[in-house]
């Protein structure tokens, strides 16, 4: 996963901005730049047609990474799959790429940094191009040993100006060292004034740069920008509702609906910021990931920092899972929410927003729920609430390990509505589980996790780093080997070696 620019590429020697420290992940890779905090451009200059110069150069002795008709293609093609046909979706048609392609170019191998590479593709360029047409400039050129990045992009357009024969001129800057659409379209994302799309492990603890698989901004993969990134760019303006308590119905983010549909809901926090919910469907480039992306809707929290940075709220790195899913609630005692997904269907995914504490939720897992502990091969209640629920309903439990190394299905158990089940523990688990608890009412799947990972204590000791479990001494295998190991069984562990 490669690593991009973030921020206002300046010279330090013509910085007049006051200087910041990006924040955590963000990466300098040269002592010539500084990231500064940024003049974000007005969201009207992202608005039609805009108007593009491609440069292909090589450098030195070494190619360019695409030829013009492929960059031609890239960037300008009308077919799915170009950035252009990228920017046209993802602005509602608001927003599309025109101009033209020029090069293959040699530069000098001494053009080593991005400045010194777009200022010698701006000079060689000069004699073809009427440089006050275009207000965005795109250079597809080679790595260099000044380079670390498969691509930069500037965000927004450049503070400083660029000199070129037909005189100094405003644009934003995308660099490609890369032949891929999807890097060249997540450059162009910074050229329209948007940060990264990071994640969020939880509210509070460990950021990801890059973590949001769902977009563009986040990992490489061109799938559509979030309902924040959308408004920043200016092309989301008045499917976007804020909330309070009550029930909204969210439509799918990629259609190019009439205004009155909810694309977007924010929720202000009181803690700072606001979140930002959103209901993704299998519509062009969010096409292709697992059913559960399509179920459920993500919440991000945005920072307007650095051109905007969204930050996804869910449990793993590039997961295109949503955290909130049907039946489960979004707890925040902080700012005083709990937010449900009630359904989810052809009309949309209805979101119920309600004070912290008073939700009620289809399942709820009273036991485990944290913080138990429990022995390896013991039996145990697994119990919760229903509420709603028939009786005759059957319930899919499984224990599964926090880092999801270990999924242990009781399958479908008929419970007669008890809300409890008796289950064997595995003689052979060990570490930090969560009780997962399904079930398929009125076409919906309600589901519970417990709030917290509870323990499952092995009073075997391993001795070869969990390899084989648990007491040191000799076994002999179904194959009749002798090995060393250090299982506690003695019947059963000689299929299992
Ligand atoms: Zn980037």
């Amino acid at each position: 996963m490669p690593p991009y620019f973030i921020g206002q590429i300046l010279s330090s020697s013509t910085q007049g901005q006051s200087a910041a420290i990006a924040s955590s992940g963000d990466i300098v890779t040269s002592s010539d730049f500084v990231i500064t905090s940024l003049a974000l451009q007005s969201p009207s200059e992202n608005q039609g047609p805009q108007s593009t110069i491609v440069i292909v150069v090589g450098i030195g002795d070494k190619e360019p990474p695409v030829d013009v008709s492929t960059a031609r293609d890239m960037i300008f093609g009308t077919r799915y799959g170009t950035v252009n046909d990228f920017y046209i979706k993802n602005s509602y048609g608001k927003a599309s790429l025109s101009g033209k392609v020029v090069g293959p170019y040699k530069l000098p191998e001494n053009a080593c940094n991005i400045d010194q590479i777009l200022e010698a593709a701006v000079k060689v360029a000069d004699r073809e191009v009427d440089f006050k047409q275009y207000p965005r400039i795109i250079i597809f050129a080679p790595r260099t040993s000044c380079v670390s990045h498969d691509g930069y992009g500037s965000v927004g357009k450049r503070v400083e100006d660029i000199d070129t024969n037909d005189g100094k001129i405003k644009a934003s800057v995308s660099w490609n060292f890369v032949s891929s659409m999807a890097v060249a379209a997540h450059e162009f994302g910074h050229n329209f004034g948007l940060g990264h799309a990071n994640l969020l492990i939880c509210l509070t603890c460990q950021n990801t740069e890059y973590g949001d698989s769902s977009s563009v901004m986040g990992v490489q993969d061109a799938r559509d920008l979030s309902a924040a990134h959308k408004e920043t760019a200016g092309w989301l303006k008045k499917n976007i509702i804020t909330a309070s308590y009550g029930e909204y119905l969210l439509k799918p983010l990629e259609e190019n609906l009439p205004s009155g549909a909810i694309q977007q809901i924010k929720l202000p926090r009181a803690t700072g910021g606001y979140y930002s919910l959103e209901f993704r469907q299998p519509i062009d480039y969010d096409e292709g990931g697992p059913s559960s992306a399509y179920s459920g809707v993500f919440i991000h929290i945005p920072t307007p920092n650095f051109g905007l940075i969204t930050n996804i709220v869910n449990y793993n790195p590039y997961d295109l899972t949503p955290l909130l899913q049907v039946g489960r609630v979004f707890k925040d005692e902080a700012n005083n929410y709990e937010i449900t997904l009630k359904r989810v269907d052809e009309d949309g995914a209805l979101v119920s927003i309600a004070p912290y504490g008073t939700a009620v939720s289809p399942i709820e897992i009273t036991s485990p729920n944290g913080g138990e502990s429990w022995e390896a091969g013991s039996t145990q209640a697994i119990t919760w609430k229903s509420n709603g629920i028939p009786e005759e309903q059957l319930m899919d439990i499984r224990l599964v390990k926090e880092d999801r190394s270990e999924i242990i299905s009781f399958g479908n158990i008929f419970t007669s509505g008890s809300g409890s089940a008796q289950v064997q523990i595995s003689p052979f688990s060990s570490g930090s589980y969560f009780v997962e608890i399904k079930t398929s009412f009125n076409g919906q799947t309600l589901f519970d996790e417990s709030d917290d990972p509870f323990n499952i204590k092995n009073l075997c000791e391993d001795s070869d780093g969990g390899k084989n479990y648990n007491i040191k001494g000799r076994i002999t295998n179904i194959r009749g080997e002798e090995l060393d190991t250090d299982h506690c069984h003695t019947d059963r562990e000689k299929y299992f070696v």
